[in-house]
């Protein structure tokens, strides 16, 4: 009898850290199931991927780390969303093309913000699942936006025409659509609007949409989804990498081990948020006033002019209350006993954690679909709360202490939060609806 063949896949992320982890996560389970799979990179992260991983040899068999050129010449920003997202597609389509005739691939999992590689159904023959990074109610409003447009809410180059709340789920208000927020300049914007509308007319090629996200959080959005299946929240693998682009600093396990039962602010603004110093500032004083223990990641690009010294004797202020460190394995702290919530920006990957982790979050969103996944959370789940700017534009530290405690002191919160964690976890054990969707994107991607 003939041996079966191993079924292979090619894994395409967008190349920016919350689109590699949870692709990376979902490779591994993947792999566990017994696929082969090219996980393809820029050149520019499969190299500080591997930099951060010490011992390569914990890449699980199975798992193919590949790369290509990003398209950006060696003194561009490699990290810039906005020129990635227009260079990208010039830059790849050949050497995927060539790729997947090479290697025989059946199957790509394409990353929603590389849509336009679902024109490889069409060249190459491949099927593809495309993978959403986001929750499934931004690509519902994705797929919405030809409509928003049509009402004159917005127009065509993403300036918005009519200032009220867009009542999908959650609400927002027109202002707070990502692709409106996310263009550092008109010209930017205008490029993504129309990126959208174009890739949206090329979503039937996809075979199945997978979400991050999972049936009994986001029903209604998912309701508005035909061929949408929720497979998450997905766990970060217990060994091996992640994806990450940083080193994780462990020493903040040990540190939260010493700390109070449900005492510790855990306080992190995902891979790419900035603050301005005096931002910066106003969070560190906050902080020290709240009165309770802290983990804080500050990324090496978090801010800028801040000196090594301050850092010194910011820690003699807080009096060793608060550990800051560069990056953490956000998954792992989440779970700490010792957390009592989660300032965050709210990008999705940090929500679904936090959701699965049963934190109540404090949402300070910046761009893009943060401002949409806030209103989950303070709107909808009712899990978090929102920390408000003042006229300047800043939020102060009196608001942090003042957030905090409200946060802390609210019982009805911590039990929401307790209880769509159990429901998260339901729905990725054996049987739950993750689960169960899991497997069927595992059946569909046999069909090699
Ligand atoms: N993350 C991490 N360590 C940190 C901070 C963040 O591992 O110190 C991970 C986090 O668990 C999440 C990802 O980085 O999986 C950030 O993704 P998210 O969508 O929250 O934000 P983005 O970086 O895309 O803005």
């Amino acid at each position: 009898m003939a041996a079966a063949t191993q079924p292979h896949v090619m894994v395409l992320p967008f190349p920016a850290q919350g689109h590699v982890i949870p692709l990376m996560e979902l490779s591994h389970r993947l792999v566990e199931k017994g696929f082969k799979i090219d996980f393809v990179n820029t050149e520019f992260n499969h190299d500080h991927i591997f930099k951060v991983l010490a011992d390569k040899g914990a890449i699980p068999g199975g798992l193919h780390m590949l790369s290509i050129p990003d398209g950006l010449g060696p003194a561009d920003d490699h990290t810039d969303i906005g020129k990635l997202v227009q260079v990208l597609p010039a830059a790849m389509f050949s050497l995927l093309e060539k790729m997947i005739r090479s290697k025989k691939i059946k199957w790509v999992i394409a990353d929603v913000s590389m849509s336009w590689a679902l024109e490889l159904a069409n060249t190459v023959g491949v099927r593809i699942v495309l993978f959403s990074t986001y929750s499934a109610a931004v690509f519902a409003l994705r797929m919405n936006l030809p409509k928003l447009i049509e009402d004159g809410v917005l127009d065509e180059t993403g300036d918005v025409k009519r200032h009220e709340m867009v009542q999908l789920m959650p609400p927002i208000d027109a202002t707070e659509v990502p692709w409106v927020n996310l263009g550092s300049t008109q010209e930017r914007r205008r490029f993504n609007i129309q990126n959208v509308l174009k890739t949206n007319q090329l979503m039937a090629l996809a075979e199945m949409i997978i979400c991050n996200t999972f049936r009994e959080m986001e029903f209604e959005a998912l309701a508005r989804l035909s061929n949408a299946l929720p497979v998450g929240p997905l766990v970060a693998p217990a060994s091996g990498p992640k994806g990450n682009f940083l080193p994780e600093d462990l020493t903040c396990l040990t540190w939260l081990d010493t700390q109070a039962p449900g005492s510790v602010i855990y306080v992190a603004f995902g891979s790419s948020t900035i603050f301005d110093v005096s931002q910066f500032h106003e969070l560190a004083n906050g902080l020290a006033l709240s009165g309770q223990p802290f983990l804080w990641v500050v990324r090496p690009n978090f801010t800028n002019g801040i000196q090594e010294d301050w850092f010194k004797a910011y820690n003699d202020i807080v009096e060793g209350k608060g550990l800051i460190v560069s990056w953490v394995p956000q998954q792992r702290v989440l779970s700490h006993p010792s957390i009592a919530c989660f300032m965050s920006h709210c990008g999705w990957n940090s929500t679904i954690e936090g959701v699965l982790h049963g934190v109540p979050f404090l949402c300070w969103p910046y761009f893009s679909d943060q401002f949409c996944n806030q209103s989950y959370l303070c709107n909808v789940w009712k899990t978090g709360m929102k920390l408000c700017q003042d006229k300047r534009g800043v939020v102060t530290r009196k608001e942090i202490k003042n957030k905090v405690a409200q946060l802390l002191g609210d019982k009805d919160i911590k039990e929401r939060a307790v209880r769509l964690k159990a429901a998260a976890c339901e729905s990725i054990q054996e049987g739950g609806s993750s689960h169960q969707n899991l497997l069927k994107l595992v059946n569909l991607l046999r069909e090699q």
